[in-house]
């Protein structure tokens, strides 16, 4: 008999409740391959935890705890009387009231991470209960046992090869090759370790990537991602109700849909599941019976692979114009400025250039758990010393997500020739096959995805 095993990932709207957690787990309990469940922190918990980690005043900070405080204690109230376990998420608590007074006195990137830990810590301890409660035997694992980073707090590296070792010794017993599954692991997203076992992030968004990382370790015949939506889409369908659901879509165009901010998937999901071809699948924990997405390789896809295939927007997107007379005829001034910019632990994005000045975007996906700038002064200072810097902030980045788009003809005016009211700042084409891109606005940004799907998609 082959063997399955899925690993099942629900984000925070998906465990935001009793009510939501409840579906999760009906979703979990009716199909046998889900083996193992990852788990983000209920809805709303971490931005809390992040807050109390910025070192707040006493009485924001009891305002925080008690927010907290209500959403756990909403959920454990409808689970069957349990002293052990009010008495552990108690003592979760209570430790989160004690790190948070530790950060009011000095913060720092690692007591971030403990503190914010605790979410996934609680919400997976409240989800194996609910299980119990439906009659399904399961375990709650600690994944800081096998999700091994470096470490970067706020943005921890996985380190794979590790991963998967540490996976062998503590998880992958003869139970997952057993056609009857007998217990559900239910483990977090988003937390790691590092190697002396201090607790580590993956940065916001990150239990999607945890799902992939365990699926590659484990071997896994797919990865389900839960989540508040029915699938993918053409584009967010919070901006653009109209957009349609992508019934199967390739790993090269969800990857860059997520990189290029479709926020459904964390854009390092993709890595791991199409380094050991590993299918994925999304959709509504909610609605499980309307299907979902399932993204793959390009030789499973059925359907053709068209030139349009979705829009993708990314606020938030800082622009730097570099500008040097030294840069006329010079060799090595590129390099020079990425060379800082590398020390700066800066990924540049976008990249335009003319003969004196350099424009490029900074790749803030997957931000840091604290939320803090990767522009520091001492990076300004530093390229001044090389160039002049202007900076442009309240930007969006729009991308075309497609397939063939630089050997498809009249992609520019399709795109260009719907965008007649509107100035681009920067545009990028001809690097992929796969997308074109460009900068505008902020404040235009959400009608030119409008008007860009309208003309494109429907
Ligand atoms: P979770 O908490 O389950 O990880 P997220 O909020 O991170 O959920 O991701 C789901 C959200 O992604 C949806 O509610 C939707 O607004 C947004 N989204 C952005 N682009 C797309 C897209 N192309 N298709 C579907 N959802 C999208
Ligand atoms: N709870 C974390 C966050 O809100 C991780 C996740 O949900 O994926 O960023
Ligand atoms: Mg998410």
């Amino acid at each position: 008999m082959s063997r399955s095993l899925v690993i099942a990932k629900f984000g925070g709207t998906s465990v935001a409740d009793y009510a939501a957690m409840a579906n999760s787990a009906d979703v979990v309990i009716a199909n046998p391959n889900v083996k193992v469940v990852v788990l983000s922190a209920s809805a709303g918990v971490t931005n809390l935890l992040v807050a109390l980690a910025e070192g707040r005043e006493y009485e924001i900070r009891q305002q925080h705890l008690m927010k907290i405080r209500t959403i756990q204690d909403n959920i454990l109230n409808q689970l069957p009387e349990n002293p052990q376990l009010h008495q552990d998420i108690d003592a979760l608590l209570a430790n989160i009231t004690s790190l948070s007074e530790a950060a009011s006195l000095a913060t720092s990137p690692a007591l971030t991470d403990e503190l914010v830990s605790h979410g996934e810590i609680i919400s997976s301890r409240l989800f194996v209960e609910i299980l119990k409660a439906k009659g399904m035997n399961s375990i709650w694992f600690d994944v800081r046992k096998v999700m091994r980073t470096d470490s970067k707090f706020g943005k921890a590296t996985p380190q794979i090869e590790e991963i998967k070792q540490l996976c062998c010794a503590h998880l992958k017993s003869a139970n997952f090759l057993l056609p009857n599954r007998e217990t559900i692991i239910v483990t977090q997203g988003f937390i790691g370790a590092e190697s002396s076992g201090k607790t580590t992030t993956l940065g916001r968004g990150g239990s999607d990537y945890t799902a992939a990382l365990l699926g590659e370790a484990l071997d896994a015949t797919q990865i389900d991602i839960w989540t508040d939506v029915a699938g993918i889409y053409t584009t967010d369908p919070r901006i653009t109700p109209t957009a349609k659901r992508i019934d199967e879509i390739s790993f090269a165009e969800a990857a860059e849909m997520a990189t290029f901010g479709a926020k459904v998937l964390h854009p390092a999901t993709l890595v791991p599941a199409v380094r050991s071809n590993i299918p994925v699948f999304v959709g509504s924990s909610k609605a499980p019976e309307k299907g979902g997405t399932m993204v793959y390789t390009t030789n499973s896809i059925k359907s053709d692979l068209p030139p349009f295939r979705a829009l993708a927007l990314r606020r938030k997107q800082t622009l730097l114009t570099l500008t040097s007379l030294n840069m006329l005829y010079a060799q090595g001034f590129l390099a020079n400025v990425f060379a800082i910019l590398a020390k700066h632990n800066i990924s540049v994005d976008l990249v335009t250039t003319s003969e004196v000045s350099i424009a490029l975007t900074i790749d803030t996906t997957g931000t840091n758990t604290d939320g803090s700038s990767l522009l520091t002064q001492a990076l300004f200072e530093e390229l001044s010393t090389l160039c002049h810097v202007d900076v442009e902030e309240d930007l969006a980045l729009i991308a075309i997500i497609g397939n063939n788009i630089t050997s498809t003809k009249g992609v520019a005016k399709e795109v260009f020739g719907a965008l007649d009211d509107f100035c681009i700042r920067l545009c990028c084409y001809g690097a992929s096959t796969h997308n074109a891109c460009f900068l505008v606005k902020n404040s235009d940004a959400e009608t030119i995805i409008k008007l860009l799907h309208q003309h494109i998609f429907e």
